[in-house]
């Protein structure tokens, strides 16, 4: 599924190197979770995934399904599978909420080579989604993100995921100042979409995300290297004891 190896980036426009190759495969059907202190480099590697500029791979690598991810367009990424949670949290005055969905489902069919969904066929397709996902159908009506509250705009963010499909999911949670239930959203989301085909790289500071999302994989990270790999409970380990006994011990 997704492999990066030995990866390392640095700052475009500045010699500063912010991941020193870092490894980690994740397989179809699991959930990892990448935690670690902060300045680590973890939202430098999901922006990287997904294709901000300002970074520079200076080595190493990333595939999806054996394709080079770090070569493609953002918009091709999308179409091969590669959806990164809060890629679009703008607000868009004047731009429906359904018309975001659909003009972004339909990019990815686009890039896909496949036929683009009629307005019938999508305003079907979103209605169940949001149903399943417990999404109030009036959302889909209102301006992209427009004065959305914190808990609207992450019930957003799940059911663009749930529109796209993809194969891979990143969630990049670190800054974003979650409260309890708003965490407690992302995680049921996240759990409505698990499958067997479909992985997910959650980056996080909360042990308490992961109470509710269940990682199969824990990833420490430190100073732009996973410096650590475990079991859920590592990230107990992090909760009870901070950074400092894993970070003596791996140095
Ligand atoms: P984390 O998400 O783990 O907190 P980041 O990836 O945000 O870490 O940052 C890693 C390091 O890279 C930090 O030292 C941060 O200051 C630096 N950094 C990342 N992006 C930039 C940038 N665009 N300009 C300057 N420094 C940056
Ligand atoms: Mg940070
Ligand atoms: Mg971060």
């Amino acid at each position: 599924m997704l492999e990066i190896k030995n990866l390392q980036v640095k700052l475009e426009e500045e010699d500063k190197q912010i991941l020193k190759g870092v490894n980690l495969t994740v397989e179809a059907g699991k959930v990892h979770a990448i935690m670690g202190p902060n300045g680590s480099g973890k939202s430098t590697l999901s922006y990287v995934l997904s294709g901000k500029d300002g970074y520079e791979v200076i080595g190493g690598g990333a595939t999806l399904d054996g394709e080079d991810i770090l070569d493609m367009e953002p918009e091709e990424r999308a179409a091969a599978g590669l959806f990164l949670a809060f890629q679009y949290p703008v607000e868009i005055p004047g731009v429906g909420n359904m018309t975001f969905l659909r003009t972004a489902v339909n990019a990815q069919r686009k890039a896909r080579g496949e036929e683009e969904m009629s307005a019938a066929e999508f305003l079907k397709v979103v209605r169940e989604k949001a149903k399943t996902l417990k999404i109030d159908a009036e959302m889909l009506k209102r301006p992209v993100n427009v004065g959305f509250s914190g808990g609207e705009k992450k019930r957003n963010e799940i059911l663009q995921m749930a529109m796209l499909e993809p194969k891979m999911c990143i969630l990049d949670e670190t800054d974003s100042g979650l409260d309890v239930d708003a965490m407690k959203l992302v995680a049921d989301g996240v759990n409505a979409l698990r499958s067997e085909g479909r992985s997910f790289l959650v980056i996080t500071h909360y042990q308490r995300l992961l109470d509710h999302i269940k990682p199969d994989v824990v990833h420490i990270m430190a100073a732009g290297r996973i410096v650590k790999t475990g079991g859920p409970e590592l990230a107990l380990e992090v909760e009870q004891n901070g950074y400092a006994d894993i970070l003596a011990e791996v140095q």
